[in-house]
């Protein structure tokens, strides 16, 4: 039953769980549905663990939607057979069982699961190069060669990717923001030339989201100027509470998506009028003339030019999706003779899912829990998400813990 664990290392032969199929792909509400089906079992190097408590994160609206990857197909492709998805990149919960080969990680540890998942035979992996750019790198509990998330009473996790869940915070709070803080840390310090630096102004689209609210924090405790972008006050002002110094209302601006042709220039005309505006109330909320050093992307299509148009000489756009479409258009203009960088990011290595966990365990870091649902209501949660009407903050379901504020200690 969802809310009860068996005794430590009692491993039951079935377990339920959230399933996606690909003959419901399309709304989440549908798409996931509660099913019974066989708990796995650790192979080598892997660790099982029980589920206390599972962060929700886009990745499984698109899983869901199967768009714009079929990742029940994909995995089929690389030989795995099963015809259906356990989703869920955020966990936190207690080692049940352990695989052969597994050295640092034991049965009744309380942990917590890092998404970045690669194949440890992988030639790049071994020769020791960033784990994460390598061909086999995949994100654990969305696309992973794995099917076993956390939106189950038991997942499945690669033995590096186990690590110390904070003892001071609840499993709710634990299992809230691993994917999102890791992949922020990545975008702001995995990128030599512009690492974030101390006095750096930092423009952050969608602040008080997953990614967002993770990124002002990590901006802060790095010395630098965190501005958000939101479409509300009430979300502005929860950004300021994690220590933006100001925010813009993207709903006060007309110039999203593709701007017009280079030799239209009346088009063109108006969008960099509306581009400089948006620039300026940058400066306005950081109190000087200074231009971002770093501009933290995710929107993708609707707001790269611009993104591309604010960030300073010798700054860098960094990008990690593309939520309101992929087809993003750069000026090159700006980019050349500005000397700007435009560079992609996903996911998380072991060393930066470690140091950014540090900052949690040692309290610099809010998961920011917006709120607590029960496992039932994982598909609602993601149908929410991707219409954009999810509460500021991290969303996370419980699975094996019976109600919230529970977990606390070693
Ligand atoms: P989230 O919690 O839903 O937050 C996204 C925020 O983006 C929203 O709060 C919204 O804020 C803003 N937004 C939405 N549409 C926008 C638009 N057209 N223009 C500007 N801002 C817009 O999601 P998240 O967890 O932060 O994830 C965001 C995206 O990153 C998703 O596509 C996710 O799959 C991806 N992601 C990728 C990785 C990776 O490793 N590659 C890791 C984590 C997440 P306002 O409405 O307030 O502006």
């Amino acid at each position: 039953m969802i809310g009860t664990l068996p005794p430590v290392g009692e491993v039951p032969a079935r377990m339920l769980a959230q399933v996606v199929r690909q003959s419901r792909f399309g709304d989440p509400r549908t798409a996931f549905q509660i099913e019974e089906i066989d708990t796995p079992k650790p192979g080598r190097k892997e660790v099982l663990i029980a589920v206390m408590a599972a962060g929700v994160n886009f990745n499984n609206v698109w899983a869901a939607r199967g768009v714009p990857v079929d990742v029940i197909a994909q995995r089929q492709r690389a030989g795995h057979p099963q015809d259906f998805h356990v989703g869920g990149s955020d966990a936190s919960g207690i080692v049940y069982a352990v695989g052969d080969g597994v050295s640092h990680v034991k049965v009744g540890e309380k942990v917590i699961v890092h998404p970045g998942w690669w194949d440890p035979e992988d030639p790049w992996v071994k020769s020791g190069r960033d784990a994460m750019i390598g061909p086999s790198a995949r994100i654990w509990g969305y696309d992973a060669n794995f099917n076993y998330g956390s939106f189950s009473q038991f997942c499945l996790a690669q033995e590096h990717q186990v690590l110390p869940k904070a003892e001071h915070l609840t499993w709710e709070e634990a299992a809230a923001s691993t994917l999102v803080g890791c992949t922020a840390y990545r975008m702001l310090s995995g990128w030599a030339g512009n690492e974030l630096k101390e006095g750096d102004v930092v423009l952050i689209w969608g602040g008080s989201g997953g990614l967002g609210s993770q990124a002002i924090q990590l901006v802060r405790q790095g010395g630098g100027i965190p501005v958000a972008v939101v479409s509300s006050a009430e979300r502005g002002e929860y950004c300021k509470s994690l220590g933006a110094v100001g925010w813009i209302d993207r709903r006060d601006y007309k110039h999203w998506g593709m701007p017009p042709h280079w030799d239209d220039a009346e088009g063109q005309k108006q969008w960099l009028s509306e581009a400089r505006r948006f620039g300026k109330a940058i400066w306005d909320a950081v109190g000087k003339r200074q231009n971002p050093a770093i501009v933290f992307e995710h929107p993708g299509e609707q707001t790269v030019p611009t993104s591309m148009f604010v960030c300073e000489e010798g700054g860098m756009v960094v990008i990690c999706a593309g939520t309101s479409g992929y087809s993003a258009v750069v000026d090159v203009r700006y980019l050349w003779t500005r000397q700007k960088r435009f560079q992609g990011s996903h996911g998380t290595n072991d060393q930066q899912a470690i140091a950014y966990n540090n900052l949690v365990r040692e309290g610099k870091i809010d998961p920011c829990v917006g709120r607590v649902i029960p496992f039932e209501q994982l598909p609602q949660a993601h149908w929410e998400m991707g219409e954009g009407l999810i509460p500021p903050g991290n969303t996370v379901a419980l699975v094996g813990a019976p109600e919230p504020g529970l977990g606390r200690g070693s």
